[in-house]
C-alpha cells in the first residue's frame, strides 16, 4: 500500500463520477520491472458506494426499452474501438504482450458489446396440456459483481459485462490490482455513454474481491481466475444464495495424432502454447504426440522456441512478452528448476532472460512422466511438457486424467478421426485441427474444476437473467 506519490492515470467511477481515493496501489510494466503509475485503492467503503449506486440504477435501467439499450451498447463499441490505439499502449504497458495482441484484445472487447447489441434476449411460450398458456421470460438478476483475471483483462471483463448490461443488470467490475489500469479507463471513456450506476469500475488490492463475494447487496458474482480463488468466491457467496459463473484454471490437452501434418500442426500448436508467454487459460497445457512422429514434432517446436525469444510488448516484431508479474515469474521459474533439479529433458533452452523485466524462454520439456509437477499443474507462463504416446485409448486416457476439464484439442489428417477422439475428452471445448479463435456466439464453459456455468452466446446470456414464467388462464 502506498501513498499517492504517481499521478493516477486512471480513476474509479462510481455512480456516473470520478472518485479519488487517498490510497494508491503501485502499477508495474512486467517488462521493466519498474512502476509507471499508481491506480486507486478502494476501500469498503467505496465498494459499498458502488453497490449502492448499482442497485439505485437498477430499476430504472432494467426498464430501458431494448432497442435504446442495444444503441447504447453500440456506443460502447464504437467508443472502445475508436480508442484502440491508447489502449492498446496502456494495455502493453501493465499487461506486457505484444501491442498487436493488445490491439486484438480491445477489438475483441468491443465485438463482444456488438454482438450482444445485436443477439436477442430469448421469449418463449408454451401451451400446457390443461390449455394454459405460459410465458417464459428472462428477466435481470439485479446487481452483477463482475471479477476479472490479469492474462486478458479488458476481453475477459467485456465477456461479463455486454450480456451483463444487456439483461438489464447493473454492474460492479473490479480488475485484478496487477492489471488495473485499462479497466478503469474504459470506465471513465463510458462516463457519457452508460447512465450513472450502471457501471462502477473501482480497483484495489485483493481484499477486495472477498468483500464482493460476500456482499449482501451483490445478486450475482461472475469471476474468471484461478480454481483456487473460484472455491473461494462460491463460499463467500453462500451467504445471500449469490449466482455464480466461475471461469477457472485449466490444464488442456492437445492430442496430435500419428497421420498429422508435423510441420504445420507444431506450428499451430505452438503458438497455442505460447502466446501470451503461455498465460492463457485455453493454452495447450500438455501436448500428447504419437511415437510414430514425436523427435520431428519436437525438433520442430524447439526450433520455434529458439526462434522466438520474449521480448517487450512494446518492441517491434514482439510475438511473446514477459511474464505478467513477479509472483507469477517466481512460480514459473521454481517449476523450471524443479523440473531441473529431478533430472528432466529440456528441448528448449529454459530459463529466465537478462535484464530487469519477467523475461523467460519458451520452455519445452521433453517427456516427462505423468506425476511430474509440470504435467499435474497448470505452469500459467511460458513452459509445456512434450509426452510420447504410442496408442490413441491411452492418449485420452492421460488427458483426461486431470482435474480440470476447460478446453482441448486433437490434430489428425483425418477430421473424422479426431472428432471421434475429441468426444471421448473430457472438456468444455474441443478444437479438430484448430486452436482457440473465440467467438461471441459459441459457448464457452469449463468441466469439472474448470469451471460452473457458461459464458458467451445465448447460454452465457441468460446466466444473467433468472427465469420467470407467466402463466395464464385461458
Ligand atoms: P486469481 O484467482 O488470483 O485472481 C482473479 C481475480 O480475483 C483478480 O481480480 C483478484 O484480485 C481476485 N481475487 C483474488 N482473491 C479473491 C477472493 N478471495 N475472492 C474474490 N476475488 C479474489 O487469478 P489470476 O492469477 O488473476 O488469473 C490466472 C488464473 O485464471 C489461471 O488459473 C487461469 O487459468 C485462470 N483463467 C481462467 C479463464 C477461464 O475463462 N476459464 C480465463 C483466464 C484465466
Amino acid at each position: 500500500m502506498a501513498e499517492a506519490k504517481l499521478a493516477a492515470i486512471c480513476r474509479a467511477t462510481i455512480n456516473g463520477r470520478y472518485v479519488d481515493t487517498p490510497l494508491t496501489i503501485p502499477v508495474i510494466n512486467p517488462a521493466t520491472g519498474e512502476a509507471f503509475a499508481e491506480a486507486p485503492d478502494c476501500e469498503a467503503s467505496h465498494l459499498d458506494d458502488a453497490v449502492s449506486a448499482a442497485r439505485q440504477a437498477f430499476p430504472a435501467w432494467k426498464r430501458v426499452d431494448p432497442a435504446s439499450r442495444d444503441a447504447m451498447l453500440l456506443a460502447v463499441s464504437a467508443r472502445l474501438r475508436g480508442e484502440i490505439e491508447p489502449l492498446a499502449h496502456l494495455l502493453t504497458q501493465e499487461q506486457g504482450k505484444p501491442l498487436e495482441e493488445a490491439r486484438h484484445e480491445i477489438e475483441t472487447a468491443a465485438r463482444w458489446f456488438e454482438a450482444y447489441a445485436n443477439h436477442p434476449l430469448p421469449v418463449g411460450q408454451r401451451r400446457e396440456p390443461d390449455g394454459r398458456l405460459a410465458e417464459i421470460r428472462h428477466v435481470p438478476i439485479g446487481v452483477v459483481g463482475a471479477i476479472a483475471p490479469w492474462n486478458f483483462p479488458v476481453q475477459l471483463m467485456a465477456w461479463k459485462l455486454a450480456p451483463a448490461l444487456k439483461a438489464g443488470n447493473t454492474v460492479v467490475a473490479k480488475p485484478s490490482p496487477f492489471t488495473p489500469l485499462t479497466t478503469l479507463r474504459i470506465g471513465e471513456l463510458l462516463l457519457d455513454i452508460l447512465p450513472p450506476g450502471v457501471l462502477n469500475t473501482i480497483s484495489g488490492r485483493d481484499h477486495l474481491g472477498p468483500l464482493m463475494s460476500e456482499h449482501p447487496d451483490i445478486d450475482k458474482i461472475s469471476f474468471t481466475g484461478s480454481t483456487a480463488t473460484g472455491k473461494a468466491v462460491m463460499r463467500g457467496a453462500a451467504g445471500n444464495l449469490k449466482r455464480l459463473t466461475l471461469e477457472l484454471g485449466g490444464n488442456d490437452p492437445a492430442i496430435v495424432l500419428p497421420d498429422a501434418d508435423v510441420q504445420s500442426v507444431a506450428e499451430r500448436l505452438f503458438w497455442g502454447a505460447f502466446r501470451n508467454a503461455g498465460q492463457v487459460c485455453i493454452a495447450a497445457k500438455r501436448i500428447y504426440v504419437h511415437d510414430d512422429i514425436y523427435d520431428r514434432f519436437a525438433a520442430r517446436m524447439a526450433g520455434l522456441a529458439g526462434a522466438h525469444p520474449p521480448l517487450p510488448g512494446n518492441m517491434p516484431g514482439a510475438r511473446i512478452g514477459p511474464v505478467q508479474n513477479r509472483v507469477q515469474f517466481e512460480r514459473v521459474k521454481a517449476m523450471i528448476e524443479e523440473a531441473r533439479a529431478t533430472g528432466l529433458h529440456f528441448l528448449s533452452e529454459p530459463g529466465e532472460m537478462a535484464g530487469p523485466g519477467n523475461f523467460i524462454a519458451p520452455t519445452l520439456i521433453d517427456n516427462p512422466p505423468d506425476d511430474s509437477r509440470v504435467v499435474r499443474e497448470e505452469p500459467f507462463g511460458p513452459l509445456v511438457p512434450l509426452l510420447r504416446y504410442s496408442h490413441v485409448d491411452e492418449a485420452i486416457h492421460r488427458a483426461n486424467d486431470s482435474e480440470y476439464g476447460l478446453a482441448s484439442s486433437v490434430w489428425s489428417a483425418d477430421v473424422e478421426q479426431a472428432a471421434e477422439v475429441g468426444r471421448q475428452l473430457e472438456a468444455g471445448t474441443v478444437w479438430l485441427n484448430t486452436i482457440h479463435g473465440m467467438t461471441p456466439t459459441l459457448p464457452f464453459s469449463g468441466h469439472k474444476q474448470s469451471g460452473i456455468g457458461v459464458e458467451n452466446a445465448t447460454e452465457g446470456l441468460l446466466e444473467y437473467t433468472n427465469v420467470q414464467v407467466l402463466v395464464r388462464h385461458g
